[in-house]
């Protein structure tokens, strides 16, 4: 592995500085080409960054990692970030102001989850049978169904009922592929649960951060490639993209790159693509794509305030997950409301929003006092929306020197952080040519 880069290695340009696009510079940089990463923003992250809310650095949206997210850790690791220091462990529990509470066992998979569905509180006898099967069933067909369909098409069929689907099923199918079980994937479903419940125990772990999701990977990531001859170029757009035969040529950098990589999101990815009669299929494919919204809705009460746990459930209401952030990082009596999915919280206004999941909060733990802020932040896109069949473009496109990276590209997971550095590193290792 060089650390210094030759004058005639390759130039490659990197288009967004989100996690897909850092794990690629990371990646190209660590095997010797000089890379260029431009960012339109000022900031680094994209989708999962830092903002700064009442002097606090906090987040643009409450993100969750997990032990499978094996490429997402190691590229932490390489650019210098301590999971262990960065990321609070702690096996899967689940657990509901109503009262539901699934926390995996302490023994080797798959006897871990086993044990935990069947000793699941909140469920009937029966239901927690029903739920174990399901899973042993979908372990012996190595989590391959014989066609896609809905989710909840797949729970129907399973004899998965209605407590099953509202208290277990429904709220992980939401999370991990941030789409309404009626719409989305079984098929990303079961992979989901093939890399999480049926992994290695340590798989299914729940990862938080400890700290903002700037310093998690984008920020150290920059730092690594700078201190190794590359360049970020913040609030630098590209504008267009142009390939020859020779040389990639990008608007505003007139010197010419070997390679590109464009890691923007979805939305911003087709219009670079779309001005070359080559690439027009793929932008026209990312057109299609339809997008689901996330909403955290940041709560700060008095620092006494906690949690019972640092990630609590709702069901029933508009509020999904709430994370403590004084547990995790130290912003005592602030609370993290999760929305994840389109649904009718985006008809309310964002103080009715704030006051509802207040409402919904205060119903689950007794005493709570009133927040002294709160804060909406809608990210509307948040991520693709994950149907079933969904074709979604690969990370090599019929332009040799154009390579796509982003947690959209044509993958087994849902839109993620993993799939999102996934995606880069391959994307990288294919522009070098290993
Ligand atoms: C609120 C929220 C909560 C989420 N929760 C989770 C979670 O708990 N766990 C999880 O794994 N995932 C979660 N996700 C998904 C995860 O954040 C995304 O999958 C991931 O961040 C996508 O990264 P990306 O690099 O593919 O794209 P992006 O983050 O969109 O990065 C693209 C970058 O390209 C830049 N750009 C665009 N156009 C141009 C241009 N023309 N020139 C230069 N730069 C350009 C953009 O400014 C942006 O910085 C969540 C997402 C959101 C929004």
């Amino acid at each position: 592995m060089t650390h210094l880069t030759r004058a005639d290695a390759p130039r490659v340009a990197v288009i967004g500085a989100g996690w897909a696009g850092m794990a690629a510079a990371v990646t190209l940089i660590e095997r010797g080409a000089r890379v260029v990463v431009f960012e339109a923003s000022r900031q680094l992250g994209g989708r999962a960054r830092r903002v700064t809310l009442d002097g606090a650095d906090l987040d643009n949206g409450q993100h969750i990692l997990i032990g499978a997210y094996a490429e997402a850790l190691r590229l932490m690791a390489v650019v210098g970030v301590d999971p262990r220091v960065a990321l609070l462990r702690r096996p899967l529990e689940l657990r509901t102001a109503s009262g539901f509470h699934l926390k995996v066992a302490p023994l080797p998979a798959p006897l871990h989850l086993a044990v935990g569905l069947l000793a699941a509180r909140g469920l009937g006898f029966a239901d927690r049978l029903r739920a174990a099967r399901f899973v042993h069933g979908l372990r012996a067909a190595r989590f391959r169904l014989p066609r896609d369909g809905t989710v909840a098409a797949l729970l129907a069929s399973r004899d998965q009922g209605e407590a099953l689907r509202r208290l277990l099923w429904e709220p992980l199918c939401v999370s991990a592929l941030n789409t309404p079980p009626d719409r989305a994937s079984a098929q990303v479903f079961a992979n989901v649960l093939r890399d999480t419940l049926g992994g290695a125990r340590a798989a299914s772990d729940l990862l938080l951060p400890r700290t903002d999701l700037g310093a998690l990977f984008p920020e150290p990531a920059a730092g690594f490639v700078t201190q190794r001859g590359g360049e970020v170029r913040l609030g630098t757009p590209v504008r267009t993209l142009e390939a020859r035969a020779e040389a990639i040529r990008l608007d505003p950098d007139p010197a010419p790159f070997t390679q590109v990589i464009v890691a923007c999101g979805p939305q911003h990815a087709a219009p670079l693509l779309r001005g070359d009669p080559r690439l027009s299929g793929i932008a026209e494919a990312i057109d299609a794509l339809e997008h689901e919204p996330i909403y955290t809705v940041y709560l700060q009460y008095p620092e006494a305030v906690s949690l019972p746990l640092p990630m609590f459930g709702f069901t029933d209401g508009l509020l999904q997950w709430a994370f403590d952030r004084g547990a995790l990082s130290g912003h005592h009596g602030l609370v993290a409301g999760v929305l994840s999915a389109s649904g009718r919280h985006e008809a309310l206004t964002r103080p009715d929003l704030a006051a509802a999941i207040h409402g919904e909060l205060a119903a689950g733990l007794p005493n709570l006092p009133a927040p002294r802020w709160t804060r909406v932040i809608a990210e509307r896109r948040a991520t693709f929306s994950c149907r079933p069949g969904l074709a979604r473009p690969a990370i090599q496109t019929p332009v040799e020197r154009v390579l796509l990276a982003g947690d959209y590209t044509a993958s087994d997971y849902p839109a993620t952080l993993e799939s999102a550095v996934r995606s880069g590193v391959a994307a990288a290792r294919l522009a070098l040519g290993h």
